[in-house]
């Protein structure tokens, strides 16, 4: 029962949240062939485990795409679903789970597949739903004592400095409300995902090898963060925690900062694009490059 949170010795469960991006990126493609089925298998017996552990233990499953996002489990209920029958002796909630995802992620990708190429997944969009998930849960919860839950992220898509806000507010509003943002990357690292598992506490892991995936999430994501004080876990590495210009979204060490706004700009400029603030310029420096004016400053 140490797996679960336990105040004041009652056991309230824990919510884990898993958003998966299904973008079929070349880190998902193994010699021609598309390795998110398996990914997937290995997320439903990860969610399967999550369930056995404590039956107060809550889960939601969303999934991603380029267009959009959606929940997979859990959903309102369908014709679809309701021909899905457990085989005998098999638990109805589990197969439930496994059911509800296989059904929603046909849904969502074939809805996905029109003429018009979108090559970004909607993580940032996946990780908002996932906090609203959480919010409206403990809303509907009685009693003062707050569920705690996770998200956790299974991507393969890298970094994507457009969605740079999007990810900068899911960061600090799952910092404010106590969500703890978990991530398993496939071959590609996102720093982005790594300062949001580093700003709220979780934990941020690359794997090379897709075949042992299952055996990664039960080792490092299934034990709560309380147990996780317990156990021998990869050390945290090095997090990049470089900005998106709001100019290019590209990823920058070294830029200027709107004082008014703390809009981000890779290159000056004497209006800021996001407030339109003009910055008083002084006499125009005879060296451009170092220090100009005392309304900007260098990160
Ligand atoms: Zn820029
Ligand atoms: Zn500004």
């Amino acid at each position: 029962m140490s797996e679960n949170a336990i105040q004041n010795g009652e056991d309230i469960g824990g919510l884990v949240v898993a958003v998966m991006d299904l973008n079929p990126s070349p880190q998902m493609i193994k010699d021609g062939e598309c390795i998110i089925p398996k990914c997937l298998d290995a997320l439903i017996a990860f969610c399967s485990s999550h369930m056995m552990l404590s039956p107060l233990n809550k889960l939601a499953i969303v999934g991603c795409h380029t267009k959009q996002s959606a929940f997979l489990y859990p959903v309102p209920s369908s014709s679809e679903l309701d021909d899905l029958r457990p085989s005998d002796g098999q638990y109805e909630l589990l197969s439930n789970i496994k059911n509800s995802v296989q059904v929603n992620v046909k849904k969502l990708v074939l809805q996905d597949n029109q003429n018009e190429i979108y090559t970004e997944s909607l993580v940032a969009g996946a990780m908002t739903m996932a906090l609203c998930y959480v919010h409206r849960l403990r809303k509907q919860q009685v009693g003062d004592k707050k569920i705690p839950a996770r998200i956790l992220v299974i991507s393969a898509s890298g970094d994507s400095a457009s969605q740079y806000m999007n990810f900068m507010n899911v960061f600090f509003t799952s910092q404010k409300e106590g969500v703890i943002i978990d991530a398993c990357v496939i071959e590609k690292d996102s720093g982005l995902l790594q300062q949001g598992c580093d700003i709220t506490g979780g934990m941020y892991l690359k794997i090379q090898n897709v075949a042992a995936l299952l055996q990664y999430l039960l080792w490092i994501f299934l034990p709560t963060v309380e147990t996780r004080k317990q156990m021998i876990l990869p050390t945290r590495v090095h997090v990049d925690y470089r900005a998106a210009c709001f100019c290019h979204r590209n990823l920058i060490e070294i830029g200027y900062v709107c004082s008014v706004c703390l809009s981000i700009f890779c290159t000056f400029s004497p209006i800021c694009s996001t407030c339109q603030t003009a910055f008083k310029l002084g006499p125009l420096p005879t060296i451009i490059g170092k220090k100009r004016g005392r309304d900007r400053h260098e990160t």
